[in-house]
C-alpha cells in the first residue's frame, strides 16, 4: 500500500486546496490498494478557510518537504510553484488547467490538462464520468472552487464546461450559485488587517523564461480605494519579495471583481510591462480594463515580451 500525497501549488488558493481534497477522495474510491492523502504546500487563505469551515471539511495536512514522497500535482505544473523537495519526489500524475510549464519526470505519467476555468471542474467531471457519488460537502466545495477561479463566471477563463459542471454540482449542493459565489469571493477580498507581505504572498506565483525570473501576485477586491491608500507600502514590500526571489520583475495585480478591471502595479523591468501591455506606465502602474485573469491576460503578454 503506497502513500500518495495529492497537492496543489504554493500560496494555495481555493481551487488548489479543494482539488487536492476532492481528487484524493476520488482516487481513494477507484484505487483501494493505495492511500491518497490531500496535502497543501502553504497556509490557506481567508477565502479557503471560509469554504472549508462552512462545509466542515478538514484542512489538508501541510507538506513542507516532499523529498522521497509520492505525489499527484493538482492546479499547477511549474517548478516555481511546486512544493519544496518535489525535484526529489516521485510525481505520479498531474491534473491541471494552466499552460504547460517546466516540470519534468523520469517516468511516464498521467498528465491531464484542460483549458477550463478551474481544476475543480476537471475533478468534478471525473466523478460524473466514473459515476462516483459526490457528497453534499464535496459538491459544495468543488462548486466553490469553480466560482472562485472563474470569479463567478466573469473571468475570460470561464468555459461552457465550467458552467455545466457547476450546475450539475449544484443539483447536489442545492445553493444559490450567484449568492454563494459572492459569499466565497468576499471572504477573501477584505484587505484590512493584512500586512503588505500577507497580501502579496497570499496568491503569489513565480515564472521563468530562459533564466529570466518574474513573479505575479493577484489580490481581488470589491473596491480599489483601500488598497490604493497603501500603494507605496505594497510596492516597497513587492520590491523586497521580488529581490529575495531573484526576480527581474515583480507584479501585483489589484483586480476589482465588480468593475472587472485590474490595476497592475510592478517593480523592476518597466520595458517588459510597456511592451506587454502597450501602455505607458505611470507611477509603477498600468490600468487594464476588462483584465481579471492572470493566466490568460497577464502572464502570456509578459512571457511574450521577455527576451
Ligand atoms: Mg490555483
Ligand atoms: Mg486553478
Ligand atoms: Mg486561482
Amino acid at each position: 500500500m503506497a502513500k500518495v500525497y495529492v497537492i496543489g501549488h504554493k500560496s494555495p488558493d481555493t481551487d488548489s486546496i479543494v482539488s487536492a481534497i476532492a481528487y484524493a477522495n476520488f482516487k481513494g474510491k477507484i484505487d483501494v490498494d493505495d492511500e491518497y492523502i490531500p496535502a497543501r504546500a502553504g497556509e490557506i487563505n481567508s477565502e479557503t478557510k471560509y469554504v472549508l469551515e462552512r462545509f466542515n471539511v478538514p484542512v489538508p495536512e501541510l507538506l513542507t518537504n516532499a523529498e522521497g514522497k509520492n505525489l499527484i500535482l493538482v492546479d499547477h505544473n511549474e517548478m516555481g510553484q511546486v512544493v519544496d523537495g518535489a525535484d526529489k519526489a516521485r510525481i505520479f500524475e498531474i491534473i491541471d488547467h494552466h499552460k504547460i510549464g517546466d516540470i519534468q519526470t523520469s517516468a511516464p505519467i498521467l498528465f491531464h490538462a484542460e483549458p477550463v476555468g478551474s481544476t475543480g471542474t476537471i475533478v468534478a467531471d471525473f466523478y460524473f464520468y466514473h459515476k462516483i457519488p459526490l457528497s453534499k460537502e464535496m459538491a459544495s466545495i468543488l462548486l466553490a472552487a469553480i466560482l472562485s477561479d472563474t470569479v463567478i463566471f466573469k473571468s475570460p477563463t470561464t468555459t461552457e464546461k465550467d458552467k455545466q459542471i457547476a450546475e450539475k454540482l449544484n443539483e447536489i449542493a442545492g445553493l444559490d450559485i450567484e449568492k454563494f459565489g459572492m459569499e466565497v469571493k468576499s471572504a477573501k477580498s477584505d484587505i484590512k488587517g493584512k500586512t503588505a507581505n500577507e497580501l502579496i504572498m497570499s496568491d503569489f506565483k513565480e515564472f521563468e523564461k530562459d533564466g529570466y525570473k518574474y513573479g505575479v501576485c493577484q489580490v481581488e477586491v470589491v473596491r480599489y480605494d483601500e488598497a490604493e491608500a497603501r500603494k507605496d507600502e505594497i510596492l516597497k514590500e513587492l520590491e523586497a519579495v521580488g529581490a529575495s526571489k531573484g526576480e527581474r520583475l515583480a507584479v501585483f495585480m489589484l483586480t476589482n471583481i465588480i468593475d472587472e478591471s485590474t490595476k497592475l502595479w510592478f517593480v523592476g523591468d518597466e520595458e517588459v510591462i510597456r511592451k506587454a501591455f502597450k501602455k505607458e506606465p505611470v507611477n509603477n502602474e498600468v490600468f487594464l480594463p476588462g483584465v481579471m485573469s492572470r493566466k490568460l491576460q497577464v502572464v502570456p503578454p509578459i512571457h511574450e515580451a521577455i527576451g
